[in-house]
């Protein structure tokens, strides 16, 4: 009997002693995604979801350019204009499925801080910002990623059949008779492009000015789009005259062979930052991040001109491509004004000028 209990004891111990040593050669299972805020060890997230505004050309280049860069981590994105996108993050609030937010003008990521949408993060890269007042949040919850200027784009045929017909060269130009109809340009409830149009003359005229300015300009517009850089092309094919769109992608047009003139208004044309946010409660936090730091790399932001993009880049280091598009009179866009108000702006346009129906593209 004793012996036998002694056997059965030996037995049990070296039982132990065999699922010790398994499960200390056993691989650690890998954590799952951090969802988190911050701090603590972060895992290591193998896909990224990227909420990307530029032309989708710029967005294909950068997943590529990205994952060549990291290539444990697949980047899924999906191209939305600005407006379209503070929606869909409003309504994915409580399940956010986008990582980062990259590209589109600032005031839709100030918009989007103050509705409590992004996530603050105080990337290394941050130093390499030119202008650490204009190109960041003072919180950490957006960075600049390129700048670009508005202007007016002007199909030379139109011009060569009209003649005496000159682009415009001010705002007050977009309401003589002869581009009655023959204005495009973006929706602003979809468009941080036409936001940024609206807000500038906001700005210029004052409000009360502006808006009655607002109300006879939109009398002008032939049609609405939906994405800010559609006009550029639809100007080009000769659907109307004139488009008002930033002007890099008036160049992107000329440069694939459109008819486009390129013009600014001398009293003073808009611009934009084009922003860039970490969403607030992303899945693949650690990937987010990387991307965030890589995008701030003075070569990362030279890679736009490969993808038909001309914004100016907002990194030192990084050689402009087209620097004759800031070369012009810059107002003094006031981002936080713009940003504060874009909500009740937007809504003024779509209730009291032009609804957001029926958009072209
Ligand atoms: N595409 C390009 C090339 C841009 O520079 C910008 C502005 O940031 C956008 C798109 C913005 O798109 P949308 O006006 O459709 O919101």
């Amino acid at each position: 009997m004793m012996r036998s209990v002694r056997s059965y004891w030996a037995l049990a111990a070296a039982l132990i002693l065999v699922v010790l040593a398994v499960s200390a050669c056993a691989p650690v299972p890998p954590a799952a995604p951090s969802g988190g805020a911050s701090g603590g060890s972060e895992a290591v997230s193998t896909e990224l979801n990227v909420l990307c505004t530029p032309q989708v050309q710029w967005c294909e280049g950068m997943k590529s350019e990205f994952e060549k860069a990291n290539p444990d981590i697949t980047v899924n994105f999906v191209r939305m204009s600005s407006g379209e996108s503070l929606t869909r993050l409003r309504n994915e609030k409580d399940n956010p499925q986008f990582d980062i937010w990259w590209g589109g003008p600032v005031d839709s990521f100030i918009a989007a801080t103050q509705e409590g949408l992004l996530e603050a993060y105080d990337s290394p890269n941050m130093k390499n910002l030119k202008d650490q007042k204009l190109y960041k949040d003072p919180d950490n919850f957006w960075a600049g990623v390129y700048v670009g200027s508005l202007g007016f784009g002007t199909n030379q045929t139109w011009l060569d059949e009209n003649p005496g017909v000159q682009p415009p060269r001010s705002w007050d130009d977009l309401l003589k008779p002869e581009f009655k109809g023959q204005i495009m340009v973006a929706h602003p409830s979809s468009s941080g492009t036409s936001y940024t149009a609206l807000c500038t003359i906001l700005q210029i005229k004052g409000e009360e000015e502006g808006w009655k300015f607002i109300q006879e300009y939109a009398g002008q517009v032939l049609q609405f789009t939906k994405s800010g850089a559609a006009p550029a092309k639809f100007v080009g094919q000769g659907e109307a005259a004139v488009g008002i769109v930033f002007s890099h992608d008036i160049v992107a047009e000329i440069e694939k062979g459109s008819p486009l003139v390129l013009t600014f208004p001398e009293e003073g044309t808009g611009y934009e930052i084009g922003g860039m946010g970490i969403i607030k409660g992303a899945k693949h936090l650690d990937a987010a991040k990387k991307w965030f730091d890589w995008a701030l790399e003075p070569t990362t932001q030279e890679l736009g001109p490969k993808y038909e993009s001309y914004q100016a880049p907002t990194v030192e280091g990084a050689t402009p491509s087209r620097p004759e598009l800031l070369e012009v009179n810059l107002i003094d866009y006031d981002f936080d004004f713009c940003g504060s108000n874009k909500s009740a702006i937007v809504d003024k346009f779509t209730n009291e000028i032009a609804a957001a129906d029926d958009l072209k593209e």
